[in-house]
């Protein structure tokens, strides 16, 4: 394997593969109730990026039951991950927190909680129940850094600015909860230096890693600008180009939980060589095996 994949540390970690579980907790986000602002990060679907999470108007045991019946028509899966993923999870008053996570986390087959939210939406009592929870089962937190270089905070409207990440990831880390932070690559006006060293912080401070390709999506402000030319998408050549050399730089011990992004092509505008997930993973694989040739790793096969 050319990066310490997911895959690879959960079969190390559970013994077998381990599937996730997208969940919804019927929470908002600070950055679309009014407390931050209304209209959401400028990439963010009206679905907070959470399109495959499950209804939220059941309850968590329900959308578990329901997301395994339909993993196990597929394959013979016999452990999950319960994932909190649509808009901050940890946005709700603790008792609610307590009582979902719990629920979650109760069934045996389940293996791990993660947690998708924002590092300004971490308070002490928060973190409290997060050590709590912590000591049944692994947690996984989840931040949307997605960027460090302030211009581009300001144009996404993320809301926060970096010390307020740093100092999320050093709380939770004072409590053993993993971290995983998400970073976007080709955010308008970035160059590849600017992504690489967003990748280098990130990789540098945290137990995994997303890398995720822009995606223009409908009913974003994000597409506003797309259509007004003010900026545009990277090629998949570009994209595969930064990916690997982004790859490069994650320290060996930092899970890569993602090289893509899983965007709804429902709702997906740019670039629509990203819905060819196939190819995409192909083109991938195949610069890495060409990069691995070149440096003397491999002989071409
Ligand atoms: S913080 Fe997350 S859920 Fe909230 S607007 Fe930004 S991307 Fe969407």
């Amino acid at each position: 394997m050319y990066y310490y994949s997911l895959n690879e540390y959960l079969k190390k970690t559970f013994g077998e593969k381990v599937y996730k579980i997208s969940l919804d907790g019927g929470m908002t986000c600070p950055n679309r109730d009014g407390t931050l602002g209304t209209r959401g990060c400028i990439f963010c679907s009206r679905g907070g990026s959470g399109e495959f999470a499950a209804d939220r108007h059941l309850d968590i045991s329900a959308q578990i039951e329901q997301a395994k019946k339909r993993i196990q028509t597929k394959t013979d899966c016999r452990k999950f991950i319960a994932y909190f993923q649509p808009f901050t999870n940890t946005y709700a008053p603790v008792s609610f927190l307590r009582q979902i996570f719990n629920e979650a986390i109760a069934p045996e087959e389940i293996v791990a909680l993660s947690i998708a939210t924002r590092p300004d939406c971490l308070s002490g009592e928060v973190l409290a129940l997060l050590d709590e929870l912590n000591q049944h089962k692994p947690v996984w937190v989840e931040l949307g850094l997605q960027t460090v270089h302030a211009d581009t905070v300001k144009y996404i409207r993320r809301g926060y600015p970096l010390e307020v990440y740093d100092d999320a990831v050093e709380r939770l880390h004072k409590i053993h909860v993993s971290v995983i932070t998400h970073v976007i690559l080709g955010l308008p006006h970035e160059t590849k230096e600017m992504m690489l060293q967003s990748v280098r912080y990130a990789g540098e401070r945290s137990d995994g890693i997303k890398l995720q390709l822009l995606h223009v999506l409908k009913d974003t402000d994000l597409l506003d600008d797309y259509e007004a030319g003010l900026f545009r998408t990277l090629t998949l050549e570009e994209y595969v180009d930064i990916l690997c050399d982004a790859v490069e730089i994650i320290p060996k011990g930092t899970v890569i939980h993602r090289l893509t992004g899983d965007g709804d092509k429902k709702l997906l505008v740019a670039p629509l060589w990203s819905g060819d997930k196939k190819r995409v993973l192909n083109t991938i694989n195949h610069t890495f095996r060409l990069r691995d040739v070149r440096q003397g790793k491999r002989t071409y096969r």
